[in-house]
């Protein structure tokens, strides 16, 4: 026998002695504003089904008669066997929404964002990211090659400064052979504040750098009919790469990006994720489709208007946070690993899930509890929530 096992034990270890350590809880119902574990039930607050649309009987539908006409699997990559009649429904869709030229699905956002960058740039170019932008977009800018830069966390200035020295001809190969990408996320995800997306398009205009905007927590959330916070502030044409999940607001699975004929086209050819892996199944890109679809209705609108009925409510009932566009995400900061770990097991007694964020998914000694509400989640709910957090966390100071 090899230490194999022993080593990863004292690893685990090490994680358990620093409160790290996960482990996956058991759900035996949908994801709904109630989930059912070892037998109980919580009210949950933990879901990126922003819409509540996961559970809804129009997608129910739409992937049942997917996979009635479809069948359950795909069979290789679109490439090579074909691509689908639904992934093309769903990009002509997605285009339309975002009013762009073209589209392009993958399996996941996190395959999205990998594919994406990786086939955009070289090591020849620069990538510059904010602080806090997901894992995703990290892990592609390191395996792209590129020179990675980071300005501070939704910070003009520090970008400037970062664009300045990406420009430095003394500094810099060529302008002919290299390229720079500036990449954000319009709404973040473990923060749920905006980006100042008017002043970040306007230094990329002035310094000559593409944008790519990750809009995983706007889309369908924000702007008229959930078109993203790009569309709301009239940026859209000026941003190259527009990304986005359908696993959240959404309530499906799968990431896109929207752009031009030539970027989607340049994807099909040089995005390995995309490549060389097998395409989802057509239920999932049918559920997006009749998603989009809703996102336009009048229901749509009334869920939006929902939702942010909750979050009003509960900013009136605890946090007085000041945030110019409210999102669905609201987080406890409380700092310790171990507080975050406690408190959310305090809630969890009290019949309330709400997840502990750690490092590596926020830096360390910012652990949080990340509140999420949902257009399904009623007044009562809120109210309850409100009085398990004053309960468990001293959220008011
Ligand atoms: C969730 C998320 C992703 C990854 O999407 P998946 O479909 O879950 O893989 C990418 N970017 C952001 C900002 C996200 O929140």
């Amino acid at each position: 026998m090899t230490d194999f096992n022993p080593e990863l034990e004292r690893r685990l270890n090490a994680l358990r002695g620093q409160h790290l350590f996960r482990e996956l809880r058991r759900v035996d119902s949908a994801q709904g504003t109630r989930i059912e574990i070892g037998g109980r039930t919580f009210l949950n607050f933990s879901s990126n089904d922003y819409l509540g649309l996961a559970n809804h009987s129009v997608l129910k539908e739409a992937a049942i008669k997917a996979v009635e006409t479809f069948g359950a699997g795909t069979g290789a990559s679109r490439l090579v066997c074909g691509s689908l009649a639904p992934f093309h429904q769903l990009e002509e869709a997605l285009a339309d929404f975002k009013r762009t030229e073209a589209a392009l699905t993958f399996s996941t956002g996190y395959a999205t964002a990998i594919g994406t960058i990786c086939a955009v740039l070289g090591k020849n170019d620069i990538i510059i990211l904010d602080k806090l932008v997901h894992a995703s977009i990290v892990d592609a800018a390191k395996l792209c090659g590129a020179k990675l830069r980071v300005f501070f966390h939704n910070d003009p200035e520090d970008l400037e400064d970062k664009l300045k020295w990406a420009t430095d001809e003394s500094r810099q190969p060529p302008p002919a052979t290299r390229h720079t990408l500036i990449v954000t996320e319009s709404i973040f995800s473990m923060d749920g504040d905006a980006a100042p997306l008017r002043d970040i398009v306007m230094l990329k205009e002035k310094y000559g750098a593409w944008l790519m905007v990750d809009e995983a927590h706007a889309t369908g959330i924000i702007g008229k009919d959930g078109r993203g916070l790009a569309d709301e502030l009239g940026v859209g044409g000026q941003i190259e790469i527009q990304m986005g999940t359908l696993g959240k607001a959404l309530g499906a699975s799968g990431g896109y990006i929207c752009g031009s004929r030539a970027l989607i086209d340049y994807l099909v050819n040089r995005s390995r994720s995309f490549i060389f892996s097998t395409a989802p199944v057509p239920a999932a890109a049918a559920a997006a489709t009749a998603a989009i679809q809703l996102m336009q209705s009048s229901e749509g609108e009334s869920r939006r208007k929902n939702l942010r009925a909750q979050v009003g409510e509960l900013q009136s009932q605890t946090i007085n946070r000041q945030s110019q566009i409210p999102a669905a995400i609201i987080p406890i900061i409380l700092g310790g690993e171990n507080e975050a770990s406690e408190a959310s097991a305090k809630l969890r007694g009290r019949g309330v899930f709400v997840p502990a964020i750690r490092y590596p998914a926020v830096a360390r000694g910012a652990a949080r509890l990340r509140v999420t509400l949902t257009a399904a989640h009623a007044a009562e709910d809120i109210s309850r929530l409100a009085g398990a957090l004053d309960e468990v966390a001293n959220h008011k100071s």
